[in-house]
């Protein structure tokens, strides 16, 4: 763990950190005084996110601050005040009222980038229904699972992902009262109905019912190794979180213009792509497009982002253009650039600290999370490759299980075990969906277990190791094998199918599938392009394999299951470890 603390540079550095000792802070925090940054509901107790983040600013001196800049792919930008983005808020959540959605209800959204995504999120917010949204890049197999398993009563979609994704399997989605389309002018049908139509007709007034902080306003899919995506469940009292983290973390100052590039359909872009800057009455910058190192430069430059939040994925790919394409752009408004997702490699830090003039700050987190956990805090030295210290407030530690419902906390700086949580955290999940012994699988011995394993130094920083599990991470994005590995099984070739996570310069991991065929099949480049095009239509190119490799036979242990480690372990070249339970093993 060599580090060497890097300069910061004070002319473009924030001068008023609002976290500027961290040792006394930890010491000093508590949850009660961060409460008070909230307003609560005008005519009744409690806590919802849309009211805090969106209504009290527009009741208020904010107004006319421009909360969401949305930049088209095709040029194409809408501004949206405060003042605009209540009403707009109040006439969709009028829309579920009016067609009977209520509290604890789901509300999917399966769209691009557009206004009408951060829209109906808020207005589902304010309406106490649960907000859902689903990554536009998944194809309809993961769609429907996740529609059908959160129960979905509405969706948000556009015509051509509703025909493309969705239609089919319409039958099979009993709960599912109605679609509603961005783009169609004119009600399709009693079930697929105008979006914009229906908007019109609303009122923009709307009264927030009473809301508990314990109050169900997010439902996340995330993935493990064994089943089908897990739902984790989120309340409106993460807000809390989203809120004390965009104060220590991103260090939002009143006058900042924030980007965070993540997608809604992935946790960092609903915690910190919605939720975070609203709180702090900011401006939320939103680009439609895809990742394009000029358009973003450009974006940085003319939009005068004050503080960025990006990805190891992003930056690995602006590294790799080298660092004079970069200085073209004028980022003197930039002051911050924050990571998450993956490893950022220390490399990473310094880079940005040669292109754009700052290092890259790392933070850790994850859907079950809620917000973020760990970090390198503006006024803190960054010791390049390390996520950072805890929030204070959190307790983390390094941990190694030592029985079914015991563990032991590694005090020994260095040492390496599983991250854990003290449970409790305001923005904590507050269950798997339908899952309970799932959620309750997570905590053993008075801690939440994260599955990742890591490392802490002797001054509390906190260092990456790798996944307990099998899940994989590419672009930023996880992804189950078992998901992938069944819709393989589908194809009529298939027999078995192993899928692991192989390492990638650029991308962290690209999935890759082993696969044994059925008989009667002989493997053939021709028959892997039609594998890979099958799991595409399927699964989306997201989530499905991009390379695969035909086996004989998987290896197996005695159980019969299928051994992902020993295919990555061959794969890699690395040692296979212990064989006593492979299947064929004495
Ligand atoms: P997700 O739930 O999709 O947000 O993924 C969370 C997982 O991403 C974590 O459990 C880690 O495995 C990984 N992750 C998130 N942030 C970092 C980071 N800063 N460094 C290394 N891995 C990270």
């Amino acid at each position: 763990m060599r580090w060497s603390p890097i300069q910061k540079n004070p002319e473009s550095y924030q001068k008023n950190p609002n976290l500027l000792d961290y040792a006394k802070t930890v010491v000093t925090f508590s949850w009660e005084t961060m409460r008070n940054a909230f307003q609560g509901l005008p005519l009744a107790k409690g806590l919802n996110i849309a009211h805090e983040a969106v209504d009290r600013h527009a009741d208020g001196p904010l107004r006319n601050r421009v909360a969401l800049q949305w930049l088209g792919s095709e040029g194409a930008s809408r501004a949206f005040t405060y003042a605009d983005l209540k009403g707009q808020t109040s006439r969709f959540a009028n829309i579920l009222k009016g067609l009977g959605i209520g509290k604890a209800d789901t509300v999917c959204v399966l769209t691009d980038r557009i206004p009408e995504l951060y829209i109906a999120a808020l207005g589902t917010l304010k309406n106490t229904s649960v907000f859902c949204p689903l990554f536009s890049a998944f194809g309809p197999e993961p769609i429907f699972q996740r529609l059908r398993k959160g129960d979905a009563k509405i969706l948000l979609t556009t015509e051509r992902y509703y025909r493309k994704k969705v239609s089919q399997l319409m039958d099979d989605l009993p709960s599912l009262k109605q679609v509603l389309l961005v783009d169609a002018k004119e009600h399709l049908g009693n079930d697929l109905l105008s979006f914009h139509k229906l908007m019109e007709e609303s009122s923009d007034i709307y009264a927030i019912p009473p809301t508990d902080p314990e109050d169900i306003a997010v439902l996340h899919f995330t993935n493990g190794t064994t089943g089908m995506p897990k739902g984790a469940l989120h309340a409106h009292g993460a807000a809390l979180i989203h809120y004390m983290t965009g104060k220590f973390v991103m260090d939002f100052h009143p006058d900042d213009i924030f980007w965070c590039t993540a997608d809604p359909g992935w946790v960092t872009g609903t915690s910190y792509g919605i939720i975070s800057p609203l709180l702090h009455g900011i401006t939320n910058i939103v680009d439609e497009s895809d990742f394009d190192a000029m358009r973003w430069c450009q974006i940085l430059a003319s939009q005068k982002v004050t503080v960025w939040y990006t990805a190891p994925t992003a930056i690995r790919r602006f590294m790799r253009m080298g660092i004079d394409p970069v200085r073209q752009y004028d980022l003197s408004h930039l002051r911050l650039i924050h990571s998450v997702g993956e490893p950022l490699n220390p490399e990473a830090v310094v880079w940005g600290q040669k292109a754009m003039g700052l290092p890259i700050h790392d933070n850790w987190w994850q859907t079950e999370t809620g917000g973020i956990m760990i970090a390198n805090y503006p006024a803190m030295e960054i010791r390049p490759g390390s996520m950072g210290r805890p929030l204070p407030g959190i307790e983390a530690a390094i941990v190694q299980r030592t029985g079914k419902d015991r563990v032991k906390v590694i005090e020994t700086a260095g040492v390496q075990g599983e991250l854990a949580l003290r449970p409790g955290w305001p923005s904590m999940f507050r269950g798997y969906l339908h899952d309970e012994a799932r959620y309750r699988q997570c905590f053993v011995g008075g801690w939440y277990l994260t599955g990742d394993l890591a490392k802490r130094d002797a001054d509390g920083y906190f260092w990456f190791v790798g996944r307990a599990d099998d899940i994989i991470k590419t672009s930023g994005h996880m992804v189950g094998p078992f998901e992938v590995e069944s819709t393989l099984m589908e194809h009529p070739a298939v027999a078995e199918a192993g899928v692991i996570g192989k390492p990638h310069p650029l991308i962290g991991e690209i999935v890759k599938a082993f696969v044994a065929l059925k008989k009667g099949f002989a493997p053939s480049d021709e028959l892997r392009q039609d594998i890979i095009g099958f799991a595409r239509k399927k699964l989306g190119s997201a989530v499905a394999p991009k390379e695969i490799a035909f086996k004989p036979d998987l290896p197996k242990n005695k159980a019969g299951k299928i051994m992902r480690r020993l295919l990555k372990a061959r794969e890699l070249g690395l040692p296979e470890g212990d064989l006593s339970t492979l299947e064929d093993s004495e």
